[in-house]
């Protein structure tokens, strides 16, 4: 696109859009071609300072805390029915920005809208308790907005994981500050004009791109902030924590995973083959909670490698906007690069590569960010491709000769997001279930999740939970009120 023509978008503080203090832009590259298409404003740390201070002040003055939960509600009903109104829109920035096929945009902003929903009907549902006391006591507890929540998100569903986490805590009352990745800020900034639509005051909602090392970091390590809600790395999700430590306030982190996929031998193998082909080449494999390492029986790992590789070698690979594509390219060159790097490096070490495994040299997938769908086998857990998350769409195939085995295996990892079971026999299911180190598991489904239903990791994964309703309460604060009402009297005889 013309550099002329190419839509600008600017940061948003307090209820505006602005360009950020340095007045630096940078292009905004399409995945599928590496053409810019947009350029965006990069923020700073000053910038990330005023975004706090107009927070702060708007969360002490707006009655946006204060009034009662029904006018949330109303807000955030009215935000839900905004972004729903603006789906197809959404859905083709989201492709444009991150790279992902259109019908999964559109599933990730009904997602986004669901969210909104569910927490919008929480909002005017926080409660307090009354506890008896001896004496002529009465006590009460009160639930609490903390103030400023940051919320700093990646790239892989830029807007849905954004959401996943502002929702409580705009149900709850506090003023948030969104840095979303640098490479996939676009409809974060779309849904800061939908928010000021709705009715959610100046300075409530805010959105700061930068770069992780000045935005973020500028934004945690401020009086302001009173919690953080981290999803991302393990690294960067360290380094958060190290600063929340020292500054004494809350974290969410939620992490990468490794996930395994344990199929037994009495399970229905056309379920489980797309089932766990969903599971890794969904989003081209940029899942947290991909279930990257197959561990199946050995009775039944030919039959089952057969299909998956049937199925990889149909999968449609295409542009994102093309309404045919079943997967689109990687989000960046740098992404391609890496995960090349891992399949290179399993198959110096003696990995065969079953299926994929090269960048596309000709036609019109050699120009953007492609990878075709990958399988890997004669791996162990020796190889980094089996130990770290590769972030790409690429599946590493063990084998086990008892559930013992493959429940060990499954634990043998830094990671404990999402497990997946296959097998027709649900009380084995349960029993393995509960033995998986992993803060979800799915059985004869691929990953599955609703914004009803708590998302977590275990270990390297993470700290704390998101989505459900405990996700709210992270947001808010209890406050207990001891009031001695002096000794009561019974009424005159
Ligand atoms: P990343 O850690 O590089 O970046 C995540 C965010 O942190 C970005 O906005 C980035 O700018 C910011 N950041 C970077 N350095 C920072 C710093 N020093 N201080 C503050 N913020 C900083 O991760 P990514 O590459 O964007 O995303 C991929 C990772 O996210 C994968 O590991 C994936 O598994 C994980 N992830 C986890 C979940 C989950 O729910 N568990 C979901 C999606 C992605």
């Amino acid at each position: 696109m013309a550099a002329a023509t190419r839509p600008a978008y600017s940061l948003f503080i307090g209820g505006a859009n602005v360009p950020g203090t340095k007045n630096e832009t940078r292009t905004v590259p399409d995945p599928s071609t590496r053409e810019p298409f947009a350029t965006v404003a990069v923020g700073g740390a000053d910038d990330a300072r005023h975004a706090l201070e107009v927070a702060d002040k708007a969360f002490r003055e707006s009655n946006w805390a204060s009034d009662d939960g029904a006018r949330r509600t109303k807000a955030l009903f009215r935000l839900a029915g905004l972004v729903e109104a603006d789906l197809e829109g959404f859905a083709q920035l989201e492709t444009q920005n991150q790279g992902k096929t259109i019908r999964e945009s559109r599933f990730d902003i009904g997602f986004v809208v669901r969210t909104l929903e569910y927490h919008a009907g929480l909002a005017d549902k926080i409660e307090g308790e009354t506890i008896p006391v001896p004496g002529g006591r009465f006590d009460y507890t009160s639930v609490e907005p903390l103030g400023v929540t940051v919320h700093i998100a990646p790239w892989n569903y830029p807007l849905l994981l954004a959401v996943r986490s502002i929702a409580p805590a705009l149900a709850a009352g506090n003023a948030v500050i969104l840095k979303p990745a640098s490479l996939t800020p676009l409809s974060s900034l779309r849904f800061a004009q939908l928010a000021k639509s709705a009715g959610i005051p100046d300075g409530i909602f805010n959105v700061v791109v930068g770069s992780g090392s000045a935005v973020g970091e500028a934004l945690v390590d401020d009086d302001r902030c009173r919690t953080v809600a981290f999803t991302g790395s393990g690294d960067v999700g360290r380094r958060i924590q190290e600063i929340a430590a020292r500054r004494m306030i809350p974290t969410t982190l939620e992490l990468g995973g490794k996930g395994p996929v344990v199929v037994l031998a009495d399970a229905d193998l056309d379920r489980a083959a797309k089932g766990i082909g969903w599971g890794i080449f969904g989003n081209a494999g940029q899942m947290c909670w991909a279930g990257s390492r197959l561990l199946v029986d050995e009775s039944v790992r030919a039959p089952l490698l057969e299909r998956l590789v049937a199925l990889a070698q149909k999968l449609k690979v295409g542009p994102g906007s093309s309404p045919d594509a079943e997967m689109g390219p990687l989000v960046s060159p740098e992404q391609q690069e890496s995960v090349l790097g891992f399949v290179t490096e399993a198959k110096d070490a003696g990995a065969s590569i079953v299926t994929g495994g090269q960048r596309y040299t000709d036609g019109p997938l050699s120009q953007g960010n492609f990878l075709p769908p990958t399988i890997v086998d004669g791996v162990n857990a020796t190889h980094r491709i089996v130990r770290e998350e590769v972030f790409g769409p690429v599946l590493a195939v063990q084998s086990f000769r008892s559930v013992e085995e493959g429940i060990s295996m499954a634990n043998e990892t830094q990671y404990g997001l999402l497990a997946s079971v296959w097998t027709r026999d649900l009380a084995t299911a349960h029993a393995v279930a509960r033995r998986l180190e992993s803060g979800m598991v799915v059985i004869n489904d691929p990953p599955t999740t609703f914004p009803q239903t708590p998302f977590a990791g275990f270990r390297g994964s993470g700290l704390g939970s998101e989505q459900g309703r405990r996700a709210l309460e992270f947001y808010t604060r209890r406050k207990n009120v001891m009031v001695n009402v002096g000794r009561l009297k019974g009424p005159a005889k």
